[in-house]
């Protein structure tokens, strides 16, 4: 029995979960965790909310609530969600919790008596407008690596590369769209560049990590690594340990990734063994995994490692399987631009099973992936319901009604068939726990399908209708044979389907918990004369309601009339559209070009089919200017104009009172 560290990505405690960080960071590791606790190993496995990142105290500013109501929120709807999700985290924390601060505080100190964090004036972005320094998520530009026009102040999205908001060509603030200037200010470094050489040495011999992340590795650490303020000015936040440095807070990315140790210590302490995380940590045997998007890459393949190298004693990473982007419908999933699906909403219609059968098959390991909804629809019906669900319940159903019970097994009369049906069960087991252990969830979950679809066809081929008439013994051995195919998918499919998985144990004759049960116990045999209960199907085929759909009516850049209360939180200004061409590669988009006055943008919109161009040509529209850029079928669009449900089917543009004659660049209140 070994023990293994499982670290999940802390999500922002700023919104709702959506089903692309479920199948970037949340599945993966909970069919790791549950795998090897099946297989006898002890499984450490934390996360927790991220509450202090700027992303929440930008929702705060425009909520008008202090940081904490929002962190506060998201923590318990996103704690219930994965909960709900079952995902089985031994225990999911927050970076707002005092115990937290303690950890960060310790090591805080630690680098800075050796030095490894040092203080330094600077030059940092201020905005005289809003009489602020603008700490990243409040700064947005170009970025110098790959030329992304809308990189943000902390890292571009586009190339991967975390950013610090200086570097940033042509930054602007989030908050007014006014251009900073710089100003100096006093900060504390982690001297990242000290590093360079050992990380080079404990990158190495990762031959197993995933080429996204080596690639990745190689590119940063031969471009050479530089020094990093970890501290800015900010109230919210874990604060700063020494005096004098009241205004400032320790910067996120250093902070929160520190959540995997003192998630680890208090765990401990709740578990009545303060000392217990020592055995995680310190053991060098111990292996470390750490499942994250590969957005956050750098900070637990450099970072991270680079902190707990400074620190000492402590083990790094072993493996880091990061995924590639779950996209809808080719679309990233942005909050701001209502492209998402929210996993509390989902698991109001949907069982939680058939959402982690649907992410996993489907899981963004090696390339991005796709939702849609059509697709989710089908594979739920055709396999999980048409092929898995299926074949038990032909077996189940079969033997109850004619047996009432596990037939008996005479192992003189096997056939090569029932050979073949055993060998596929052993070859089964040995594909999918390799799979898993090479953090290769995809394809474990193709071999368990290709085993029912063998149940499928080993079913028919035995024709046990028939031989219930004709030799009822061979009869009791083929449906013997076929319920060893259902507990072995009982047992395989628990990683990925728990709760699918608990029934079907009982089902056949088992009444505890299946994650009591020993993976092994799935190659085993059955207890013969074990009464079946009444079978019943294990899924359910779905219907995805047509409300679900429609959302994918936003991002063609129709938006519903919005509520009153949410124009507060907007910067809506008007604009005036100079030029309207089609899409190339839409029907329904119009690609316009408006005129701000200080400013022209480049908006995509589904008005094609509502509005004739000239229709919209010269007219000034209201323009929603605060919302993170877009690209829609190739062609980005940096901003979403206003349009309403005319109730008729059609769609309104919001156009002012041409009497009125208000200025392009008008700020609506
Ligand atoms: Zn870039
Ligand atoms: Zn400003």
């Amino acid at each position: 029995m070994a023990k293994i560290f499982i670290g999940v990505a802390w999500p922002y405690a700023n919104g709702p979960i959506h089903v692309g960080h479920v199948a970037g960071c949340y599945l993966p590791p909970d069919i790791f965790a549950r795998y090897h606790r099946m297989i006898g190993n002890e499984v450490l496995m934390v996360s927790g909310s991220d509450e202090h990142g700027t992303p929440i105290t930008v929702t705060a500013e425009q909520e008008c609530v202090e940081p904490a109501v929002i962190a506060k929120r998201y923590h318990e709807i996103n704690a219930k969600a994965l909960n709900d999700l079952g995902i089985s985290f031994d225990l999911f924390f927050e970076t707002s919790d005092p115990n937290h601060k303690i950890v960060v505080h310790d090591i805080f100190l630690k680098l800075l008596e050796k030095e490894y964090i040092y203080k330094k004036t600077m030059e940092l972005l201020f905005c005289t407008q809003c009489n602020r320094f603008l700490p990243d998520r409040y700064v947005e530009g170009q970025c110098p690596h790959c030329d992304h026009e809308a990189a943000r102040g902390d890292q571009c999205d586009e190339c991967g590369k975390p950013l610090d908001t200086i570097e940033l060509i042509g930054p602007k603030c989030k908050l007014c769209g006014s251009y900073p200037e710089l100003r100096e200010t006093e900060h504390f470094f982690f001297k990242l560049s000290a590093f360079q050489e050992r990380l080079i040495e404990y990158t190495a011999d990762k031959e197993h990590w995933r080429h996204n992340t080596k690639n990745f590795i190689r590119n940063w650490l031969t471009g050479g690594l530089r020094d990093r303020a970890i501290t800015r000015d900010i109230r919210w936040g874990v604060d700063i340990p020494l005096d004098g440095f009241e205004d400032k807070r320790i910067y996120v990315w250093f902070e929160a990734v520190i959540g995997y140790l003192s998630t680890s210590k208090e765990w401990s302490r709740r578990s009545g063994d303060p000392d217990k995380w020592k055995e995680f940590w310190q053991d060098t045997k111990v292996k470390h995994y750490y499942f994250l998007g590969k957005d956050n890459i750098p900070f637990h393949t450099i970072i991270w490692p680079a902190i707990l190298l400074g620190y000492g004693g402590l083990n790094l990473p072993y493996d880091v399987p990061a995924n590639e982007y779950l996209r809808f419908e080719g679309e990233q999933f942005s909050k701001s631009r209502g492209v998402t699906i929210d996993v509390p909403d989902l698991l109001k219609h949907y069982d939680p099973d058939q959402l982690r059968y649907y992410l996993a098959i489907n899981m963004p390991e090696n390339r991005d992936a796709d939702f849609s909804w059509d697709d989710f629809e089908n594979r739920i019906n055709t396999e999980l319901v048409g092929t898995l669900g299926n074949f038990i319940h032909r077996a189940l159903t079969f033997t109850a009604k004619n047996f009432g019970e596990i037939p008996t097994l005479d192992e003189t009369k096997l056939t090569a068939e029932d050979h073949e049906a055993l060998q596929m069960i052993d070859k089964t087991f040995k594909d999918v726990s390799v799979n898993i252990e090479k953090c290769q969830f995809k394809n474990a979950i193709k071999n368990i399908m290709a085993l029912a679809h063998f149940g499928n066809r080993y079913f028919d081929k035995k024709a046990p209708w028939s031989l219930l008439k004709t030799d009822r013994d061979a009869c009791a051995n083929a449906l013997h044979l076929n319920l060893r195919l259902v507990k072995a998918l009982a047992v395989l499919t628990y990683p990925f389907m728990p709760n699918a998985a608990l029934r079907l144990w009982n089902m056949i004759g088992y009444p505890d918990p299946i994650e009591n049960a020993a993976w092994s116990a799935g190659v085993e045999g059955l207890t013969q004369g074990a009464k079946l209960a009444h079978p019943v199907p294990l899924f359910k085929k779905i219907v995805v309601n047509g409300q679900d759909k429609i959302k994918e009516k936003k991002i063609e850049g129709v938006i519903d009339m919005m509520k009153f209360t949410d124009f507060q939180k907007v910067n809506l200004r008007i604009g005036k559209v100079t030029k309207v061409e089609d899409h190339p590669d839409a029907d329904k988009l119009y690609v316009l070009q408006v005129d701000f006055g200080n400013e022209q943008r480049q908006l995509v919109a589904g008005l094609k089919g509502y509005y004739e161009k000239e229709e919209i040509l010269n007219k000034n529209i209201v323009v929603v200017m605060n919302l993170e850029p877009a690209k829609l079928r190739g062609i980005d669009s940096n901003g979403m104009l206003l349009a309403a449900d005319d109730g008729k089917g059609g769609v309104a543009l919001l156009i002012p009172d041409p009497d009125r004659n208000i200025a392009i660049g008008s700020r609506v209140k």
